[in-house]
């Protein structure tokens, strides 16, 4: 088997690295069907793929074993689980069948990446059986035209272009278009979303299945949590990252305004993977280009205390003492802004929001004074649409024929349909996956002699041959006094730590290899550095936020430490 993926070493794992790792399960097949039916509401689905995912959500104990995950945490046997993921047993109570949600987790912990580790780990083991090529994004699919049996794939390995025969079987597993700004437009109709996870999910797989004539599903569903759908970001490697380090209040004397300076939502709403309850419906808000979060100085007053770094926070606020100076600032209709506030004030004095149905015990009158605004971004976690699949795992062409030998699995063309219970993403490239990959494995009748000549002297791939994931790691340097620590347990793997230490002093710490979270791995190296050097590396402080990073460190520098004479 071949598996290969776009990102490069380090980057590797899409959104299943970067995700909370909470695996949805069933403890009931057939509450669960009747559940996920009931979240899909008026949309259409596909009852028998609903089936097969609800029956593979049951098996999922199992799934989990044979990945060697021997201990699973299973939530409803230890509630304290659920205040790190509040409201996700289940996520719409409302439902008389919420009560077959199981979550697992591998440990007590969430946002850990051990469920994408020892999927890692799984594939690494059967290396004589599997060859993964980083760095290497498929961009087409070999289609035979006369029968339309999928024969391979085109593959742009690392530089080079290359064409591999798939004898029994190819499987679409390369996630959704978060990081297409094109297909985000057009099948969400925004031109921005902030994303959480990988930035290497640009919707290839859906280009891909258009290709060969997919039909498409559930293209405009996607899950996102946080503040009301919208939060301070900040620049990461040029990409846009929600900021939870600067989480600001849903009460008080603020609101958050559209573009023209109106509200839009409902700010302390209950908001359920991206979703609001609005004029009888859970439903994705209104897309804004640049939401703001309006303020007054009694509420910045307040958000002095709750210990952010304000210093960060400023940089990014702007103020003003009248509101038509404000609405300039943020590029709102003054007008709007001003009949807003005013119209804010009455419900706060009234105690009725007749806007949004706020509760009045979390609105505060502004109190005339200068007002603030900090620019929000919406963001997403993941989308859910793409190529149509069946309960077999086969991708379907427009008129609901199965595509011969293509398969999909994950988060590109989910079965999530309308809303979404929390953690079936994951539940659903565990079940999806392990359907696709027993079909897709199943011996076929030989290839079609393909009638694409240019294809076959092209067709290159020989099980467990030019493995780009195992390629030995860089030898790296050391001088004297010099030593290398290493751990593999990184969130995203292996860091390596070189410590210069001599005449009983650690002089230096430098990070050879790393692949942590964008925008928290690096500061957090900076802090453990200092930490290290300031107590001669006999203790270091976990920094808060960056637990694995931490103990990675910890653990790099103890191996390295371990090796001075
Ligand atoms: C912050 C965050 C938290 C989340 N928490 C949870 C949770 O706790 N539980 C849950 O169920 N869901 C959660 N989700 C959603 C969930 O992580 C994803 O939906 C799920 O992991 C998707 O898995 P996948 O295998 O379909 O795609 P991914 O894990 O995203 O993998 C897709 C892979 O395909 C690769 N790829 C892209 N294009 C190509 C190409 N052309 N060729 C080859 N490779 C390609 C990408 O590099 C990537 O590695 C969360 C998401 C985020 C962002």
């Amino acid at each position: 088997m071949l598996v290969c993926e776009k990102a490069p070493k380090g980057d590797e794992g899409g959104n299943t690295r970067y995700c909370d790792q909470c695996i949805l399960a069933a403890n009931d097949a057939e509450r669960m069907y009747n559940y996920i039916i009931d979240l899909c509401g008026t949309i259409d689905h596909d009852d028998n793929a609903i089936r097969a995912f609800s029956e593979g959500l049951a098996e999922i104990p199992e799934d989990l074993a044979y990945l060697g995950i021997d201990n699973p945490v299973k939530w409803s046997e230890n509630p304290e689980m659920d205040s790190q993921f509040p409201g996700l047993m289940p996520e719409y109570p409302d439902s008389p069948y919420g009560d077959a949600v199981e979550i697992y987790t591998v440990n007590r912990v969430i946002s850990d990446s051990a469920l994408w580790k020892a999927l890692k780990r799984n594939v690494y083991k059967r290396s004589d059986s599997i060859s993964v090529w980083l760095d290497s994004p498929a961009t087409h699919l070999i289609k035979d035209p006369t029968s339309g049996t999928i024969v391979g794939v085109e593959i742009k390995k690392q530089d080079e272009d290359v064409l591999v025969r798939a004898n029994n079987g190819v499987i679409l597993a390369c996630g959704g278009y978060e990081a297409n700004d094109t297909m985000l437009q057009n099948f969400i109709g925004a031109t921005h979303y902030a994303i959480e996870g990988t930035f290497y999910n640009t919707g290839d797989g859906i280009k891909m299945a258009q290709e060969v004539g997919a039909d498409l599903w559930h293209v405009g569903n996607f899950a996102s949590y946080g503040t009301p759908y919208a939060g301070l970001t900040v620049k990461v490697s040029g990409q846009e990252r929600i900021d939870y380090s600067l989480r600001l209040p849903t009460s008080g004397s603020l609101f958050i305004a559209s573009d023209d300076g109106s509200r839009y939502l409902r700010e302390d709403g209950k908001e359920v993977h991206g979703r609001l309850y609005a004029n009888g419906k859970w439903r994705i808000p209104f897309q804004m280009e640049h939401p703001h979060l309006i303020f007054d100085s009694t509420e910045l007053d307040e958000i002095k205390n709750l210990g952010l770094d304000m210093d960060k926070l400023e940089k990014q606020m702007v103020s003003a003492d009248t509101v038509e100076e404000l609405a300039t600032l943020i590029e709102a209709d003054p007008d709007i802004l001003s009949n807003q506030i005013d119209a804010f004030n009455h419900f706060a004095q009234e105690g009725v929001d007749y806007q949004f149905g706020r509760s009045p015990e979390s609105m505060r009158a502004f109190d005339g004074g200068t007002l603030y605004a900090v620019a929000y971004s919406s963001f997403l976690t993941n989308t859910q649409g793409g190529p149509r699949r069946n309960a077999d795992a086969q991708v379907v062409d427009t008129n609901g024929v199965p595509i011969p030998h293509l398969y999909s699995a994950g988060e590109l063309g989910s079965v999530w349909a309308a809303r979404y219970q929390g953690a079936g993403n994951v539940g659903e490239c565990l079940t999806f996956g392990k359907i696709a990959g027993k079909n897709a494995a199943m011996p076929k009748e030989p290839l079609p002699e393909t009638s694409l000549p240019e294809v076959e002297p092209n067709i290159i791939y020989e099980i467990g041959k030019g493995d780009l994931a195992s390629e030995p790691e860089e030898p790296v340097e050391l001088g004297d006094n010099q030593y290398l620590g290493t751990s593999d347990d990184g969130i995203g793997g292996d860091v390596r730590l070189r410590i210069t230490y001599s005449d009983g002093a650690l002089t230096n710490i430098e990070v050879i290899e790393e692949h942590e979270t964008p925008g928290i791995g690096e500061p957090a190296f900076d802090q453990l550095i200092s930490s290290a050097l300031q107590s001669n590396g006999k203790t270091v402080d976990s920094i808060s936020g960056a637990t694995l990073t931490s103990s990675a460190f910890i653990e790099a520098l103890d191996d390295a430490m371990s090796q001075i004479a």
